[in-house]
């Protein structure tokens, strides 16, 4: 499986991810459809398949168009309103590319029908807006405690496990993490990592689990409220 990040708009990432063996390509979360059909045309793909993990317009807005240009099966939350859906997606359910399999596992707090999308075989995760790296989305609509469960559902996954989130964030997060945990050494580490990469113009993500257990401290927080008391501070954090 091979994985292309597509950026879009300010700071989102729209993922191509393409199976050689059967040539199945499928798009995850086209916010815009140009970038993404240009990158496939680039690469003698066609796009087969969209995956929506949530409602969000800079997620679903080229979902239409990209299925015109192509006649993409769009796959999204049962639960949310997907322009264009074919397949609604729930708990249990799975998305398949040529022979992997993508299981779907629903992770709510930023939408209530958030979804992301584990691939096992590959060890990969499409999380969306629910983990950024270093960090995690707004709560929109649900609850922290939702959103505490849903990271650590994310963060249970095994280690090496790669994270594929929808922004660019890693730097602000990597701020407020020094901010929120200013003794941990492995999140200063990271943020001068990050910096480094910032300043290159490089792509900080996907990230992995471990690297998330060690220095997101959303995902270290000890329990929902705490991650409550964390998630507002964030809100109104200036780095
Ligand atoms: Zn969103």
């Amino acid at each position: 499986m091979e994985i292309v990040a597509v950026p879009a708009f300010n700071d989102n990432y729209l993922w191509l991810v393409h199976d050689a063996v059967s040539g199945e390509t499928a798009v995850v979360d086209p916010g815009d459809a140009a970038p993404v059909l240009a990158e496939a045309e680039k690469r003698g793909w066609t796009i087969t398949q969209v995956w929506n993990t949530h409602w969000h317009p800079d997620h679903t807005g080229g979902n239409v168009a990209v299925k015109d240009a192509a006649g993409a099966r769009i796959s999204g939350p049962v639960g949310e309103n997907i322009p264009g859906r074919d397949v609604g997606l729930k708990e249990g359910d799975e998305v398949r590319l040529g022979k992997h399999v993508g299981r779907v596992i629903e992770v709510p707090g930023h939408t209530l029908d958030h979804i992301a999308l584990v691939f096992d075989d590959e060890q990969v995760a499409f999380v969306g807006d629910t983990l950024f790296a270093m960090g995690c989305g707004r709560l929109f609509e649900g609850t922290p405690a939702q959103m505490y469960r849903s990271l650590q559902r994310l963060t249970g996954l095994p280690d090496q496990t790669r994270l594929y989130c929808a922004h660019e964030y890693t730097l602000s997060n990597a701020r407020f993490a020094v901010h929120a945990d200013p003794q941990n050494p492995a999140i200063a580490r990271r943020l001068a990592e990050v910096e480094q990469l910032r300043e290159r113009g490089e792509i900080t993500v996907p990230t992995t689990v471990a690297q998330e257990r060690e220095t997101n401290p959303f995902v270290r927080a000890t329990d929902e409220h705490e991650f409550a008391r964390l998630r507002k501070d964030k809100d109104s954090f200036r780095s």
